[in-house]
């Protein structure tokens, strides 16, 4: 009864009802100062002052929706993932997807990669698919990323976006000549969120109930089929409605829509790692479809909008390391910085226990652990021992959990690419064998149309020749496009 009748009356933060909540507590009608004890004041003022917190330090800017995952074929010959167990299991599942270089206010039409990270809530725990919208990346060896990233941030003296300091370190860095290939085709400026690829780019190890192990990579596929703004489209529609993908994906589910993807496996035998003919972890290159073909196993469906933005998006906290049994890391080195740098970002950002906070909970399974303590949402482990091992019936470790054994030889040390030809094989691919002959010409556009913001001839040179080195046409069309003399971008010994 009590409840009933307070259920429409304002209340504090303790839960206390608030008589007046447009007038201080002052004293006197005219000039009286505010009272310290105005405690319906101070506590509204405090909490607002506390509102924002950090945001990420890349994909700030985002928008996500809750769904299913469904088995669709049998893939337990390769994988002993409990979702994945049994043909038409459904997994719920939260997805983010966001740009990476804007900040959480900036436009979301704009070009970039966009974040594709999935949270599936299975009953062995929460396994996190945290990819891209592209199936590579900018560079191989996550000791690059904080580098990279300045430059894609703002200049350290001006605040402003600093095209020197992108093409200085992408011309220097000439692994990423694949994904920038991929970023200034029509691929980098999708519409909205709905009609993009998803990819786990890295390479992650599946084992079999029996312990053998596959490497695979994840493709999901759009239903609603790729589409994609030109240059000059996706920059008028981040200028004149900033929201454009935000407002898509909301409006589309609130309308009764779904956005749907045919998820799909790239499967490549264990021992095969070691003798293809590229690193398959290098996460600048993909699989060739020919080599390994796509096996769709699964559909996902996004069908119920968020209730909360900050409590399920901006709060959710994805980690390439939040895995499940029959999932398991790859030598990839850029993924091997991940597992680290993402849950230590959401550390600093929600604090240790984000992983208790609803839209994190791993709420299909049973968490036990002997974590305690700290800013806690459950009830902390009750009254259960806080130790291993223990003689008081705590949870207790399973060998049949334990990782597959990986064979790893080598003499440790710090190396840098050995086949650096490589790094140009694939991009000139996608030019050549892909992209029809108006996308080639589009995508010379739209890098011609960022290099031209750069004000230091050297670095056009170095930037131009690694496209030429891809696919000498490229190059040359890049040169003259920029006003660039193309004998410097042969020639040049930078
Ligand atoms: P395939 O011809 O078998 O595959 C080419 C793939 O490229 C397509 O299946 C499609 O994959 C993707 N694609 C199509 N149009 C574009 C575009 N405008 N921009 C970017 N990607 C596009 O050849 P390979 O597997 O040998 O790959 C050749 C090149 O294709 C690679 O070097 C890479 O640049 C690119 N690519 C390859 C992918 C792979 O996983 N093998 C995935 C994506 C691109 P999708 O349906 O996934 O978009």
């Amino acid at each position: 009864l009590l409840l009933t009748q307070m259920d429409s009356t304002l209340t504090t933060s303790n839960g206390a009802p608030v008589g007046d909540n447009e007038n201080s507590l002052t004293v006197g009608a005219q000039a009286g100062p505010i009272l310290l004890q105005d405690f319906t004041l101070i506590d509204k003022l405090a909490s607002f002052d506390r509102e924002v917190i950090p945001e990420r330090r890349v994909h700030a800017r985002g928008a996500g929706a809750h769904g299913y995952f469904e088995v669709t074929a049998d893939m337990t010959q390769y994988c002993k993932a409990g979702f994945l167990n049994t043909l038409g299991k459904k997994t719920p599942v939260f997805v983010r997807f966001s740009t990476v270089a804007g900040e959480r206010g900036a436009a979301d039409q704009v070009r970039d990669p966009r974040g594709f990270a999935v949270k599936f809530y299975t009953e062995e725990g929460n396994y996190d698919m945290v990819g891209n919208n592209t199936p590579v990346f900018f560079i191989r060896d996550t000791i690059k990323f904080p580098d990279f990233i300045h430059t894609q941030k703002r200049n350290p003296q001006t605040n402003l976006p600093d095209p020197n300091a992108v093409w200085d370190f992408w011309s220097l860095s000439p692994e990423s000549t694949h994904q920038t290939s991929i970023l200034f085709s029509d691929r980098g400026t999708p519409v909205g969120f709905r009609h993009m690829n998803g990819y786990s780019s890295h390479t992650f190890k599946w084992v079999n109930a029996e312990g053998k192990a596959v490497w695979v990579k994840l493709h999901f596929k759009t239903e609603s089929g790729i589409k994609t703004f030109t240059g000059e489209e996706a920059a008028a529609v981040a200028a004149k409605d900033p929201d454009y993908a935000t407002r898509d994906l909301f409006t589309h589910i609130a309308n009764g829509g779904v956005a749907a993807w045919r998820v799909c496996a790239q499967i490549m035998p264990y021992e095969d790692a070691w003798t293809y003919r590229f690193n398959p972890f290098d996460v600048t290159k993909v699989w060739p479809h020919k080599d390994y073909p796509l096996i769709e196993f699964g559909r996902m469906v996004l069908n119920r909008n968020p209730t909360n933005y900050h409590a399920e998006v901006e709060q959710s906290a994805f980690s390439p390391s939040h895995l499940v049994p029959g999932i398991e890391a790859s030598p990839d080195k850029m993924l091997q910085g991940r597992l680290f740098s993402y849950p230590d970002t959401h550390r600093h950002r929600l604090g240790g226990n984000y992983q208790q906070i609803p839209i994190n909970c791993p709420y299909r399974a049973r968490v036990q652990t002997y974590q305690r303590d700290g800013v806690v949402f459950g009830d902390n482990g009750g009254s259960g021992p806080n130790y291993w091992p223990n003689s008081f019936n705590g949870p207790a470790p399973k060998a049949e959990y334990k990782e597959a054994p990986v064979e790893i030889k080598g003499v440790v040390g710090r190396y840098g690419n050995v086949h650096p030809n490589d790094d140009f094989v694939q991009a000139g691919d996608l030019y050549r064998k892909v992209l029809t002959a108006a996308e080639r010409t589009r995508l010379v556009s739209n890098l011609a149309g960022s290099l031209k913001n750069v004000t230091r001839e050297d670095i056009k040179i170095r930037a131009i020749r690694n496209y030429y080195r891809a696919d000498p046409e490229f190059g040359t069309r890049l040169a003259q496009a920029v006003g660039v003399d193309v004998s410097k971008v042969r020639l040049a010994n930078l």
